[in-house]
């Protein structure tokens, strides 16, 4: 499909309908919404059918489940499930060697674990993430730093990390935030100077590609996760990537109490583990998923740059700038910035609540994680105290300020992968909805 073609087509559509000219069936629907008033206000829907649900079932993920019960082998150290999709999903991601693991948090877990990350460590991570990227870091007592937030790409801001670098920086932790590559030239560049591992938390970006390489295999190793609202997913579930041997060895040993399946007795490095194993049901469904996973990403990756050529035409939407190094995204999240000004003021509330009525969910994001309460009690932490000592965490909390951060949490509006793996018309939908929205933003501002 010519994307080029195809928005002209439609924005001229939309143009020849507002004249009240359009005749054939596609420019009347388009006239209808165009002129019509948005749900909030009474008129139709924009997108009146359902997106598609999450998650998908098929006849292979019962027959995977039901073998695996009826196998009697659930557990990895019995059966041959997990190490199968171990396999899979090696051979999909170009990794050479997979784990799969409980759970994306477990994931990163492990590789702290493997990393033997402790007191007095710190670990450099974006404010804008979900908190599993801040807790793997807290609960091996490691001192974490956010790094502020590049508003364009909502992506870590990769040229603040350096000066968050100390001699106790130990790993460095990007997030392909919203299943869209940060910038890893910029981040591995600095990875290889100072000598300090990448690991990519990769969660929302299992498929996602720099440059040609899947995200996850770049760095010393990446996270996915296989939770329920994730792009493949198991309920919950997650894996690690790398192409690092050793350390390959060591994750599979933190995750399985310290100890390699093949002889109980035999310890390795680390010194620390803990039971963090996928289960046979998980790996069986998970497996059977990945048949049909290469066409979903596709499918979502292709919705989502028509979907952006349809936004990027209204004033203040600003859809997240892909990196130029950017071959692929998972598109967990559809992400756009709202800019009110465009909008006649209407706050970013009632945007998304006129945006809901119109039958498209969304949301507006991440709050700001450097600002909770959770967060920020860190720095009266009886063991922080013990281990850092006052003065380094009340420097802590003064260096804790994401400026382009709060900004963008303002602006933030979120859909969700489900949504992208609907049809080219749900596009569109969402595109005349937001047009509509926008024409009435005066009238919706005082409903
Ligand atoms: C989902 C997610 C995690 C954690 O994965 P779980 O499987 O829920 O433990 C970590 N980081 C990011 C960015 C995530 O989106």
């Amino acid at each position: 499909m010519n994307e080029k073609l195809d928005r002209r087509n439609f924005i001229g559509t939309l143009s020849i309908a507002g004249t009240g000219l359009a005749i054939g069936i596609p420019q009347v629907t388009f006239g209808r919404i165009t002129d019509a008033k948005p749900a909030l206000l009474g008129g139709p829907k924009a997108h009146p059918t359902n997106f598609p649900a999450w998650p998908i079932v098929k006849k292979p993920d019962e027959n995977a489940l039901l073998e695996a019960l009826r196998s009697k082998k659930w557990g990895r150290l019995n059966g041959k499930a997990v190490a199968n999709f171990e396999d899979a999903y090696k051979n999909m991601s170009g990794a050479k060697h997979c784990l799969g693991v409980s759970s994306g948090t477990s994931a990163l877990y492990t590789a702290m674990g493997a990393l033997d990350i402790g007191p007095g460590d710190e670990v450099i991570i974006p404010v804008y993430t979900f908190v599993a990227t801040y807790n793997v870091v807290v609960l091996n007592y490691g001192l974490p730093r956010f790094v502020d937030t590049d508003i364009e790409s909502f992506q870590i801001d990769a040229n603040q990390i350096e000066k968050a670098i100390t001699p106790q920086t130990k790993v460095i932790m990007p997030v392909h935030i919203g299943g869209s590559p940060a910038d890893l030239d910029t981040i591995l560049g600095l990875g290889n100077k100072h000598n300090i591992p990448i690991v990519e938390d990769a969660c929302q970006a299992p498929m996602a590609e720099w440059q040609g390489k899947k995200v996850g295999t770049l760095g010393l190793t990446g996270a996915i996760s296989f939770q329920s609202s994730k792009n493949l997913t198991s309920g919950e579930g997650g894996a690690l990537l790398t192409n690092d041997e050793k350390f390959a060895e060591s994750c599979y040993n933190f995750h399985n109490q310290g100890r390699h399946t093949s002889d109980p007795n035999d310890l390795y490095a680390p010194t620390r583990g803990t039971n963090l194993r996928l289960t046979e049901f998980q790996g069986s469904l998970l497996l059977a998923q990945m048949e049909r996973f290469p066409q979903q990403v596709n499918h979502r990756w292709e919705n989502a740059a028509y979907l952006t050529s349809l936004l990027k035409e209204i004033p203040g939407i600003h859809p997240a700038k892909l990196y130029e190094g950017v071959t692929k995204s998972a598109y967990h999240l559809y992400m756009f910035r709202y800019d009110k000004r465009e909008f006649q003021d209407m706050d970013r509330n009632k945007f998304l609540k006129a945006l809901v009525a119109e039958g498209i969910p969304c949301s507006g994001g991440y709050g700001t994680l450097n600002k909770e309460k959770y967060v920020t009690d860190l720095a009266k932490n009886k063991h922080y105290l013990k281990v850092y000592g006052e003065k380094a965490m009340n420097d802590w909390m003064e260096q804790n300020h994401c400026p382009q951060n709060d900004q963008l949490c303002e602006e933030a509006v979120w859909f969700s992968q489900t949504m992208l793996l609907g049809t080219r018309q749900d596009m569109e939908q969402i595109a005349q909805a937001i047009h509509k929205i926008r024409k009435y933003s005066g009238d919706l501002k005082k409903a």
